[in-house]
């Protein structure tokens, strides 16, 4: 049975659940404040960088499991990076962009 990580949209409190057939996550309160707002944590392993570690940290070439590839907010690591190596302002309809991206992955197929 899969444990997953649920983050509280009230307060930021974690929980990790261990999901079983009979009970519905749709159900899951915070066990700090008693929200009922909580949304599926997809990477716990990546999930408390701040973007700033998340660049620094990133290391292109490196085999990386596959959260990081689901992770939205890796979206575009690496050209950020490279362009920061070379010096080169992205501009900020570039990191508009990629803002854009990370939090709705689906907008790739509409801009
Ligand atoms: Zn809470």
């Amino acid at each position: 049975m899969p444990i997953y990580e649920y983050e509280c949209t009230s307060c930021g409190g974690l929980v990790s659940i261990l999901v079983t057939r009979h009970q519905d996550p749709e159900d899951l309160s915070c066990e700090y404040c008693g929200s009922k707002d909580m949304k599926r944590v997809i990477s716990p392993v990546n999930f408390h960088l701040p973007q700033g570690d998340r660049l620094s940290s990133y290391t292109p070439g490196k085999e990386r499991d596959e959260g990081f590839y689901r992770d939205s907010r890796n979206i575009g690591l690496r050209a950020e990076q490279m362009l920061k190596k070379a010096g080169v302002d992205p501009g900020e309809a570039f990191k508009a962009k990629l803002d854009n991206l990370r939090s709705d992955p689906s907008r790739i197929l509409k801009d």
